[in-house]
């Protein structure tokens, strides 16, 4: 099999996560040599950390691409827009030596606003929860795509007309209204005032908006018919997800998922059935063990030594939100599952991350299939909540490795349970592993020979 991690001629290329996300996809892309890199989904909730001689930077909205220096960046229709966070991203960027400018940065003017009542809205729908509340980051990304699902709020090109002010008034006026029904439903539901912070100030918003659209205007632009003329001329794109196929809103383990589409179903809705038509490689990234971020199921959780011992070695903290992820054996049922929604075929390939971290176990347990039952699943018929708490991982135990790997760069000269442990993963999911990391640096990385 020709790797794009070795060889990449042309055509474009989806680089996304079969699990729960945070696998490290930030690293994979920025290992590919890309001529343009693209984001098709997510806000500022989901980010990107890539370390390089230079330092550690962590990505919000900007594709990881942006430290290649000869790449142009865009970000897609279907990426929301907190656009201060931007601003501020952009010139943390700027700040650490890394060229930012409308020369490789390209955001689309469809985009949709997160604004200051978004994270009202998340506060507020939180509060109405009551003790079920989900611990949501009050980011406001997740009401900014109900939105635009229902047809209101702001895009970008709104901020960007003559009347601008005139839109972000009305607008406000309607979200005023929401909230006050939200306010509402707080004290219906959990019997108390709203205690949400709901200064909402005109003349504030309006200031803002318009730093927001003197910064950002230079930057807006047509990422579609960008995309598609670089289509034809069959450019080296690589296609950034977010998040990850079990918590996607269609597949993932509902109801605890984002309110997004991931993978293919991401590149449709930001550029369209021209780009998922052209792909010429979909690259998964796949941690060596699982983890996952605030409630909903995880069946292969570990709550003993080896899920301590990962959240340690792994560094298994939200990077946004500082809580401890939770973390668990290797979950071939759920990330079988996840190959299907992604799209990945035998002709697509995986990146297996943060090997590194499984160094120092005396055996490694690896789940192979669920039990649901009395019955056997090598793959799950449904990937629901309801389902998910009742399966039962089937564990096979593989040895461990006592040596650090990190320094390593060749398969042949990681230890045998190290090797071993890849080509098990690799059978259990019968797609190639043509990278493997073994590290945070961005160099850290195994390309084996695949064949
Ligand atoms: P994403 O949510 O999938 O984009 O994940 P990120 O790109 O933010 O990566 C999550 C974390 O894993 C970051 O802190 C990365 O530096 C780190 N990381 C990525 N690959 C490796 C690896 O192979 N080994 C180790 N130890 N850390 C890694």
């Amino acid at each position: 099999m020709n790797s794009v991690f070795k060889n990449w001629k042309d055509g474009a290329i989806l680089l996304t996560d079969a699990g729960w996300g945070d696998s490290g996809k930030g690293k994979c892309v920025s290992a590919l040599k890309a001529e343009i890199g693209a984001k098709i989904i997510g806000g500022h909730n989901a980010g990107h950390t890539i370390v390089t001689d230079k330092g550690e930077f962590g990505l919000g909205l900007i594709p990881s691409t942006i430290i290649n220096k000869d790449s142009f960046n865009l970000i897609g229709q279907e990426v929301v827009i907190n656009p201060l966070f931007l601003i501020n991203e952009i010139s943390g960027l700027k700040k650490l030596g890394i060229a930012v400018s409308p020369k490789n940065l390209m955001i689309d003017a469809r985009s949709h606003v997160v604004m200051k009542w978004h994270e009202v809205r998340d506060a507020l729908s939180e509060e109405a929860r009551g003790k079920g509340a989900i611990g949501s980051l009050h980011l406001g990304v997740g009401w900014t795509y109900s939105d635009r699902v229902n047809r209101r709020g702001l895009r970008l090109e709104d901020i960007l007309a003559p009347d601008w002010k005139k839109r972000v008034r009305t607008e406000l006026k309607n979200q005023i209204g929401v909230i006050e029904d939200m306010v509402r439903e707080v004290k219906r539901k959990t019997g108390v005032k709203s205690k949400v912070e709901k200064d909402l100030n005109e003349r504030e918003i309006i200031k803002d908006m318009a730093y927001a659209r003197k910064f950002l205007s230079p930057f807006v632009g047509n990422t579609i018919d960008f995309v598609w003329k670089a289509l034809d001329k069959n450019k080296k794109i690589v296609f950034e997800d977010s998040h990850g196929a079990m918590l996607e809103v269609s597949h993932g383990s509902w109801p605890f998922t984002t309110g997004v589409n991931t993978s293919v179903g991401a590149l449709h809705r930001s550029f369209g059935g021209k780009a998922v038509r052209s792909l010429k490689k979909i690259i998964v990234s796949v941690k060596a063990y699982q983890t996952r971020v605030g409630g909903g199921p995880l069946p292969t959780e570990n709550f003993g030594h080896f899920g301590n011992y990962v959240r340690k070695r792994g560094s298994e903290v939200g990077t946004r939100s500082g809580r401890a992820r939770r973390c668990g054996p290797f979950d071939a049922p759920a990330i079988r599952y996840g190959l299907n929604i992604v799209g990945a075929g035998q002709n697509d390939e995986i990146a297996l991350t943060k090997l590194d971290v499984l160094s120092g176990l005396n055996k490694i347990p690896v789940c192979v299939a669920y039990k649901h039952q009395r019955k056997i699943y090598a793959i799950p018929p449904r990937m629901d909540a309801q389902f998910l708490i009742k399966v039962r991982p089937q564990y096979e135990y593989l040895p461990g490795w006592k040596e650090d790997i990190s320094g390593i760069r060749k398969f042949e000269s990681l230890p045998k349970g190290a090797k071993k442990y890849i080509l098990f993963i690799q059978k259990l999911l019968g797609r190639k592993i043509t990278l493997v990391g073994v590290g945070k640096h961005q160099g850290a990385t195994i390309l084996p020979r695949v064949t």
